[in-house]
């Protein structure tokens, strides 16, 4: 900058005498003195400002900037991001010129970059959250309190269509949500696989916690598999929801279809595995697995537990009379009728051949006899139709109860069940033993 002053005083000269002034006075040593001094002195200030006024901030900025970098990089790879908050990093804007519009640009960049580290942390967390169960409902509940949160619903429901079916997945908040399924702009989303804003669904109410309410805005979005949509994330929000509300959820969208996808193969597969094909009733395995748990639960909670063992009374004359596809239809029959019977929470079992087993926890003797002698009753008045022919069958049963009947385990328990369906058929056949 001195330098710079230098030069400008020994042009000066030469610069004013082509402006017009004479020779004489503009390259006069006592001029040409004055504006070296002029050029030097203006040089040397412009230095001292520099050094004194912008070079600080120069290297503050610098520093900052190097520093929050440094900070950046070690986080990218540690995982400890609690020191580069825009708070922490952010600079001091101290003039309205360029250094100071520099400083704001540098604050927004932060600003950005703290935004774009918290929604990619919200994917992986959601991700992650996704990956830690197969369980279909386990899996819809938590994606579903995880968009709600990031949304600021209100409300929402996960809808899936499975086996061509729209079923409820999850819900929070909503007062009936099944009402969402006769929703013809859910099928249309369905359909198109786009994101749909609702005209108000009338029925569609919020669970509130002061008192329910009708929502403002409710929008749907497609979750898809391989381009077809599998499911729908309804969310209902009381005052409407803002532009970057839905951006996050929008971003949960493909890590959620794949997700869902697999819980639904695994629920599916689990099903099948845990069926008889023939009659849709639990399977010998799964029914032991059942009976085992259930056989826990009574030791620990010292509760009932009823087992009965049922059979088919001359099932071979059947078989030998109508055929083998005859006696399946009537395996099939009796397995309906049983079904029919139980309550929600009790297991019908298809044990063996024409053999079943009803598992009925917390049931006393009394009430499984009732139950048996039911069953009983309906198989006896059953019929398949064969042609002209109408087949009619009794089961006999066998029945123990835990703890009435001391035993050590599930598997003793089903052998005195086991006992009394031998001594029901000893009896004469068609009814129960206990
Ligand atoms: P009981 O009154 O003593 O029980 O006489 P039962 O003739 O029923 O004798 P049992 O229970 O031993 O007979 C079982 C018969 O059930 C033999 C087998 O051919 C038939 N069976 C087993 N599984 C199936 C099946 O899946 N379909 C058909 N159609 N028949 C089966
Ligand atoms: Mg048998
Ligand atoms: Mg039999």
């Amino acid at each position: 900058m001195v330098t710079f002053g230098v030069l400008a005083g020994i042009v000066f000269p030469f610069f004013v005498q082509s402006l017009g002034v004479s020779k004489d006075i503009a390259l006069s040593s006592s001029f040409f003195f004055a504006t070296l001094c002029a050029g030097v002195t203006v040089g040397a200030i412009n230095y001292l400002i520099a050094l004194w006024v912008i070079r600080p901030r120069l290297r503050y900025l610098s520093h900052k900037m190097g520093e929050t970098g440094a900070q950046i990089q070690k986080a990218t790879y540690t995982g400890d991001w609690t020191g580069c908050s825009p708070e922490q990093c952010s600079v001091k804007v101290e003039s309205e010129d360029e250094l100071g519009d520099c400083a704001i640009a540098f604050n927004n960049l932060l600003d950005s970059f703290s935004e774009s580290r918290n929604v990619e942390q919200a994917v992986v967390n959601f991700t992650r959250s996704l990956s830690s169960t197969l369980d279909f409902e386990e899996l819809a509940e938590n994606a579903l309190a995880k968009i709600v949160c990031y949304t600021g619903a209100q409300a929402g429901a996960i809808i899936v269509q499975a086996s061509g079916e729209l079923e409820i997945a999850a819900s929070r908040g909503i007062k009936k949500p099944t009402t969402l399924l006769d929703s013809d702009l859910v099928r249309h989303m369905f359909r198109d696989g786009v994101e749909i804003k609702f005209e108000m669904p009338e029925n569609l109410i919020i669970d509130g916690i002061v008192s329910d309410f009708r929502p403002h805005e409710v929008i749907a979005l497609p979750i898809s598999f391989n381009n077809v949509p599998i499911a729908s994330v309804v969310l209902a929000s009381s005052a409407g929801f803002k532009r970057g509300d839905l951006r996050v959820a929008r971003l949960f969208r493909q890590g959620l279809g794949l997700a869902l996808q697999n819980a639904l193969a695994h629920r599916q597969l689990q099903r099948v595995s845990a069926l008889d094909p023939l009659t849709n009733a639990y399977n010998r395995r799964f029914g032991m697995k059942r009976l085992h748990e259930e056989f826990s639960r009574a030791v620990r909670t010292r509760g009932n537990l009823a087992v009965i063992m049922f059979d088919i009374d001359h099932f071979k004359n059947v078989n030998d009379t109508y055929g083998h596809l005859v006696g399946d239809r009537v395996i099939v029959a009796v397995c309906a009728a049983g079904q029919r019977i139980l309550r929600e929470d009790d297991i019908f079992v298809r044990y063996g051949g024409e053999e079943f087993c009803a598992i009925l926890p917390g049931a006393a003797a009394q009430s499984a006899l009732d139950v048996a002698e039911r069953i009983r009753r309906v198989v006896a008045e059953t019929q398949v139709e064969e042609g002209e022919q109408r087949v009619n069958v009794n089961i006999s049963a066998g029945i123990a109860v835990y703890p009435d009947n001391t035993v050590d385990n599930e598997i003793d328990l089903l052998g005195l069940a086991d006992k009394q369906l031998y001594n029901a058929k000893q009896r004469g056949r068609n009814c129960v033993s206990i």
